[in-house]
């Protein structure tokens, strides 16, 4: 899944928890769950980067602004940080991946570019709804 997809989950999640723990671990759970329905990653790297550029700046500028809510940030981390394992393999930082839908201990599914946009497009919109 795109960082913002993860982004916007684990925020809605974090919105549902009654704590800023119980909102991360909520987070990563959404992490879990998001990479076992079939979607699309990013192919390049400057995509992934632009995805996390303006994913953070607008999610900043809506919580800040919107709903300063520390259940939501830690969500949002929470969401989020499993795949900072990603980039630290890829570049030789980490020796092997930890994050279970990363090693293949739980299913990591993907998709067509098409059917996956169309997948993150709606788990955002979903979350979006919710946090508004
Ligand atoms: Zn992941």
């Amino acid at each position: 899944m795109y960082y913002s997809t993860h982004l916007v989950a684990g925020a809605t999640a974090g919105f549902v928890a009654k704590d800023p723990v119980e909102g991360f671990v909520l987070g990563v759970v959404t992490h879990i769950v998001l990479d076992m329905i079939p979607h699309h990653d990013h192919e390049s790297v400057v995509n992934c980067f632009l995805d996390i550029a303006a994913g953070t700046a607008v999610f900043l500028f809506a919580v800040i602004f919107f709903r300063p809510d520390l259940r939501i940030l830690w969500g949002a981390l929470g969401g989020v940080l499993p795949d900072i394992e990603i980039p630290l393999h890829h570049f030789g930082l980490l020796s092997r991946r930890l994050f279970p839908s990363h090693t293949g201990c739980l299913p990591h599914l993907r998709t067509t570019r098409g059917r996956g946009l169309v997948v993150q497009c709606l788990v955002i919109i979903l979350g979006l709804w919710i946090l508004i």
